[in-house]
């Protein structure tokens, strides 16, 4: 089985290519399944290339599987967001 390491993508909406910033802001809702499959493919390609944000997938899983099992359902973004850039500090510091 062959694994092309592909370029990110290219964005239908913006024309360019998928990067960090925009993996990451679509990160959440990527894990969440919540983005249409053109974007979350375009998601995918970048984290399965890019080392720090498939570390950054991993961090987000593991939130989000934390938030579901203290059964915050629908947890605000806002607070989602928040909790994984605390953790991304941690992780760099
Ligand atoms: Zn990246």
């Amino acid at each position: 089985m062959s694994h092309q390491a592909k370029p990110c993508g290219q964005s239908p909406a913006t024309g360019g290519p998928c990067d960090c910033q925009e993996a990451y802001e679509h990160l959440l809702e990527y894990l969440d399944s919540t983005l249409n499959s053109t974007s979350a493919d375009r998601i995918r390609a970048h984290i399965e290339s890019c080392e720090s944000c498939s570390s950054d997938a991993i961090t987000s899983e593991i939130v989000r599987k934390l938030l579901r099992r203290c059964c915050i359902e629908q947890a605000p973004s806002e607070l989602r967001v928040r909790i994984v850039q605390r953790l991304r500090i941690i992780d760099e510091a």
